[in-house]
């Protein structure tokens, strides 16, 4: 039996983590939101938007706090467990919502990821898929480097027999500005052990992920 989980946010809270403080920030953030908010200020007087109107005056404070949301990843704890039970198909958490910010432009890209390993001696926590991607996705980012860096992370932690991860997102750097190429989707894969080499395993994992390959 292969097990497949939708998994949507809110995602329970870690155990551990600092509370955040007035400003919906840790205290052991790096962001300085006051010469964020100083410099977005002076990025959007030189775009020649005039910050001296009511629905305005505040947006420098509020741009650099939602960049800091963007930018901030919460620690990560992957909890795993003893596969007591030897279960040996695939786990896919599949249509992850996911936000990121593409490095070149800083705008933002979003979509869904679907995340699966083939477990051999430790099973992980079933949130763990979707803060893996919440992790890596708290900074500028590419979506090949993004979809990678979760496929690294979930093998070299659990060592399983293959991991696999694939990201269907829409940029808004594409589909707003540049081409304009609205409802333009970018899907990437990230196939690792098993999962790369066994065409058994990668056609059932590219299935229950619902991508046609
Ligand atoms: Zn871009």
């Amino acid at each position: 039996m292969t097990q497949q989980l939708t998994l949507a946010p809110p995602y329970p809270p870690e155990p551990g983590q600092p509370p955040e403080d007035e400003q919906g920030q840790r205290p052991d953030s790096v962001v300085d939101v006051a010469a964020a908010t100083k410099a977005a200020a002076e990025f959007l007087a030189a775009l020649g938007i005039r910050l001296d109107e009511d629905g305005l005056r505040d947006t420098p404070a509020r741009m650099a706090r939602a960049y800091a949301e963007l930018f901030d990843p919460p620690p990560l704890r992957l909890t795993t467990f003893e596969n007591a039970e030897g279960y040996d198909e695939l786990v896919i958490a599949r249509a992850i919502p996911f936000r990121t910010v593409c490095e070149h432009h800083l705008l933002p890209f979003s979509g869904v990821a679907h995340v699966g390993y083939l477990p051999a001696e430790r099973i992980l926590g079933l949130s763990k898929l979707a803060r893996l991607v919440e992790h890596f996705a708290a900074r500028p980012q590419t979506q090949e480097r993004l979809t990678r860096q979760v496929a690294e992370c979930l093998q070299e932690r659990m060592l399983p027999r293959g991991a696999g991860v694939v990201l269907e997102a829409e940029h808004t750097c594409m589909t707003l500005r540049g081409v304009r190429a609205t409802g333009a989707t970018t899907v990437t894969s990230a196939l690792l052990g098993s999962l790369r080499t066994d065409p058994r395993w990668r056609a059932e994992f590219f299935a229950l992920a619902g991508v046609h390959a």
